[in-house]
């Protein structure tokens, strides 16, 4: 959070302060949790404890501003502030910015000054911030009955809300939705808190401690009366209906709180908020938190890694840094209703049969810039001329994308530049029509007017900025016109008074020149001054020349810096007129955003489709899950990249119907490094993929709708995550066993490896008859322990599939193929010697190892009912025992000891009755 910015809130030397520092005093007094940026001249200066930090964390000089009273102060020019500020904010600090209100110049007296904006880290446009990447802030709202959550990007203007409901269960969902979004920032009610007095902080706070800024805000601004008004005004509607709100108050207040402080820290209505999407999490495929990060859907787990083995990246082709952030965000949240996925495929389809139509859109695409965040600048008031051109700019691509678009729609008809097209292609793309591309033709808005009022408003190169003038384009304002033309006369007659005075004064070398600091001058040589006529009034003394002015001079520079001043003015207010005019058509402005980024995703599965051979995936009633020649996205891509072998294809057969014969848990064993995991993650991955709507790494791909899919990674195989202990794994065991449907997907990897041999083979085992009795869904599990695969007995739709090796003379080989059956043995010992364990150390190995399988021979000729077989390795009766052994009789009441045996035989009881069905 914030470094402790202490001030004196009265300081007693105040009074003794020089005006200015009064000044800087009071507006620090206003701001005291940020860091305040104090303009002064062409610097903005910190002063005091903000110097202090500032100077640390961006390691610029520490200096003291007055000697005697040793204020330290360090300070950034103005034009580079951007940047600091932005390294100041992803540190998770706030940053007031105080500008001068008046022109310096222009006043005797102390220059007016006033904070402008706060910037913080969830409201701040960062422009390191990558195109995919999305900046929220995040508001949580509890009610006695529900928990409200809403996030808005304000470099974008996306705008978000759900609600969860019932009280407990509502509060930890909303944490997850939370944590899922990784916010920038959370404001919370100064009072209450986050999430209220009730939670558990011990388990909260580490949580939360994953959002770097979390920022109390008034009570007021989360209360009904106040929010929801203000929210309704924001979206310019009389009520929240339209927003899917009515009926989600605790919703609607957290996106009012939102309103609110980003009006207060923006000093700005932000206009181009202006739409929010509820949703609610049943809208889509359900990934919670732990999940998306083992599958490495956007992050890599390991920082090493790079970015290249995410499946954001792998699925990565957009050309529009809008259609990279819905790609990001629907890898994160695919969709669940088959009308809307299907629909999808048939758009994808139809581009991908048309390579000449899908190249002719990309290109057209690739000219669009960030419509999003170029709207988000302008309607903020940050955006120069250069901003406002840039957006027109890529407005003049949206009738080339609406031309492909439709081209894409109406494959009969063909389009003008479809030259090349084979006559097969052509019958291809009369297979399927696709409403997707139909209706984006005739729906998008390509904003001509406003690309036409930009053009036409700017000169084709404008500076920077507004300061200098020279922005608007001629014949726009007559007044501004002729203003211009005094300014270009000015050179004229500037040449004629050079050419008059010369002849005047007989000096040939003499110069009518001009600076902004001494105006217009005449500049004489050293060696010509006895010929200075006297009416000429010394100015400025030269090394080797001198410089003087004249009445006439005078006038005329005061006339032409009024023009110019003037202009500038008049160029100012053009500016704002253009950019309100951007502004009224903000809404326009986002919903072509949106068209654009849809248009790009879709188009992107259809390049990848098409360059890598994906197939298009069906959708089924039943909840099957039917793979036949599937491959990993991410590696499959990293291989081929690489230049290595190629990725061996496997196939996978998972029912979950009604048929009680047919697999639904699959239990895979083999030898480390033998392609366990991978097979675990790439059912994953071609769900999700397909469930976005992309087309899938596999010969065939039939499935049924999946409603959540959870990912789990015994903790052994994660230490590198740092935090990870058997404890963590237990915990996401937990809420799987918790929350998940007969629709769900789950892998558990290595579940078990954390803890002793046989607490994780217990539990595993326990866990494996759980979610066969209760739960029924559509499961892969990956084990080392090889008892395990005696369960294929006790459930007949546990099925028992092993990677398969080759054995060579020189050890194993990986074939990284997926068989039936359980693997044979575990060929521990075999990895080891492949990664160069001395010979020795091998062979007495095989020596142990041939005894313990000797004793454990024994042990299962003896037990062969497998349930019973485990309760040899149970660790209940140990427990027993330890209890006993720890028991001093002579010090126990009778009533003790009966109370301890009723526990003990609970202690047995209990567990056989809880685990029937
Ligand atoms: P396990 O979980 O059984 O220890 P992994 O799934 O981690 O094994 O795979 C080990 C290595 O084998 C990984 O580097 C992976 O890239 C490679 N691999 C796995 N499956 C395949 C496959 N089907 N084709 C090619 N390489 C594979
Ligand atoms: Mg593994």
């Amino acid at each position: 959070m914030f470094g402790i910015l202490t001030l004196p809130v009265s300081d007693p030397t105040t009074d003794t302060q020089t005006p200015l520092m009064r000044q800087y005093l009071a507006a620090k007094r206003q701001h005291p949790d940020a860091l305040l940026f104090f303009r002064l001249g062409d610097f903005y200066e910190l002063f005091f404890d903000d110097a202090k930090t500032a100077s640390a964390e961006l390691q610029i000089t520490l200096t003291a501003r007055d000697k005697e009273r040793q204020t330290p102060m360090c300070g950034v020019p103005y034009h580079a502030a951007e940047n600091y500020i932005a390294r100041l904010l992803r540190k998770g600090y706030r940053v007031a910015i105080c500008d001068q209100m008046e022109d310096p110049k222009l006043t005797k007296k102390i220059v007016r000054r006033e904070v402008t904006r706060v910037l913080t880290p969830g409201t701040a446009l960062d422009p390191q911030l990558a195109a995919e990447q999305s900046n929220y802030l995040a508001a949580v709202h509890l009610t006695d009955t529900a928990a409200g959550l809403a996030f808005l990007d304000l470099s974008t203007g996306d705008f978000r809300a759900t609600e969860f409901s019932g009280s407990n269960a509502a509060t930890a969902q909303a944490l997850e939705e939370l944590l899922r979004l990784c916010p920038a920032e959370l404001i919370f009610p100064t009072t209450r808190g986050p999430f209220g007095p009730k939670t558990d902080q011990a388990t909260l706070d580490p949580l939360l401690a994953q959002i770097k800024t979390r920022t109390p805000v008034d009570d007021y601004a989360f209360s009904p009366d106040y929010a929801i008004p203000l929210l309704e005004r924001q979206l310019g509607s009389q009520s929240l209906e339209g927003f899917g709100l009515a009926h989600h108050p605790a919703a609607a207040i957290a996106a009012g709180a939102i309103v609110h402080y980003v009006r207060t820290t923006q000093h700005s209505e932000a206009a181009h908020v202006e739409s929010l999407r509820f949703y609610a999490r049943a809208e889509c495929l359900h990934l919670d938190q732990v999940t998306a990060r083992n599958l490495e859907l956007t992050d890599p787990l390991f920082t090493d890694a790079g970015p290249d083995v995410t499946l954001f990246r792998t699925m990565d082709a957009c050309c529009t840094p809008m259609g990279k952030r819905m790609l990001r965000a629907t890898l994160l949240r695919p969709m669940i209703d088959p009308e809307a996925i299907e629909s999808r495929y048939a758009a994808v389809d139809a581009a991908r049969a048309s390579l000449i139509r899908r190249e002719e859109l990309r290109r057209a695409l690739h000219g669009i810039l960030d419509l999003d965040r170029l709207l988000a600048r302008i309607s903020l008031d940050s955006a120069g001329p250069r901003d406002v051109l840039a957006l027109a700019a890529s407005l003049q691509h949206l009738p080339a994308v609406q031309k492909s678009a439709a081209s894409l729609s109406d494959p009969e008809r063909g389009s003008p530049n479809a030259e090349g097209e084979s006559l097969s292609e052509r019958r291809t793309l009369n297979a399927e029509r696709s409403q997707f591309w139909s209706h984006s033709a005739t729906t998008l808005d390509t904003l001509e007017d406003l690309a036409t009022s930009i053009l036409t408003t700017l000169v084709p190169e404008p500076p920077l900025t507004l300061a200098e003038g020279g922005v608007i384009a001629p014949g726009i304002d007559a007044e501004l016109d002729d203003l211009r033309s005094i300014g270009s006369s000015g050179r004229a007659s500037i040449a004629a008074i050079e050419e008059r005075e010369r002849r005047r004064t007989n000096i040939g070398s003499l110069k009518v020149r001009f600076n902004s600091v001494f105006g217009y001058y005449i500049e004489i040589t050293k060696s010509n001054l006895a010929s200075v006529p006297a009416d000429y009034e010394r100015k400025q003394t030269l090394v080797n020349a001198e410089r003087f002015t004249t009445p006439e001079l005078k006038d005329y520079e005061t006339k032409v810096l009024t023009a110019q001043e003037r202009s500038v003015e008049i160029e100012k207010r053009l500016f704002a007129g253009l950019r309100t005019r951007l502004v009224e058509n903000a809404s326009r402005i986002r919903r072509t955003s949106t068209a654009v980024a849809q248009i790009d995703l879709v188009a992107n599965f259809a390049h990848l489709a098409a360059l890598r051979g994906y197939t298009r995936p069906r959708i089924d009633p039943a909840p099957i899950l039917e793979i036949a020649g599937g491959r990993h996205p991410v590696i499959e891509c990293l291989m081929e990249n690489a230049g290595d072998s190629r990725f061996v294809p496997n196939d996978l057969y998972l029912d979950a119907g009604d048929n009680t014969s047919s697999p639904n848990l699959l239990l895979i064993t083999g030898p480390n490094m033998g392609g366990k995991s991978t097979y675990l993650r790439q059912a994953a991955l071609l769900v999700i993929l397909a469930q976005s709507g992309s087309f899938v790494s596999a010969d065939r791909m039939t499935y049924g709708l999946v409603d959540r899919v959870y990912t789990r990674i015994g903790a052994a195989d994660n230490l590198a995550r740092g935090r990870s202990t058997f404890m963590v794994e237990m915990t996401e065991t937990a809420t799987i066993l918790n929350t998940a449907t007969p629709q769900s997907l789950i892998l558990l990897d290595e579940m078990g490896r954390g803890t002793s041999t046989f607490d994780g083979l217990a539990l595993a085992w326990s866990t494996l008859e759980y979610l066969q009795r209760h739960i029924g869904a559509r499961a892969l599990f990956a084990t080392h322990y090889h008892e395990l695969t005696l369960l294929a007995d006790e459930f007949p739709r546990l099925k028992n599939l092993h990677v398969v090796v080759r054995e060579a003379p020189q050890g194993i080989v990986f074939l990284h193929r997926i068989e039936q059956g359980a693997a044979n043995r575990s060929y521990g010992i075999d990895v080891a010697r492949l990664a160069g364990l001395p010979p020795a150390v091998i062979q007495r190995a095989r020596q142990v190892l041939k005894q313990h399988e000797r004793s454990e021979r024994h042990n299962v000729a003896v037990e062969t009912e497998p349930a019973l077989q485990l309760t040899m390795f149970t660790p209940l009766s140990q427990l027993i025992l330890d209890r006993l052994a720890q028991t001093d009789i002579d010090t126990l009441t009778p009533l003790q000891a009966l109370n301890l045996l009723e526990e003990l035989k609970a202690e047995i009881g209990d567990k056989k009755v809880s685990t029937a069905p």
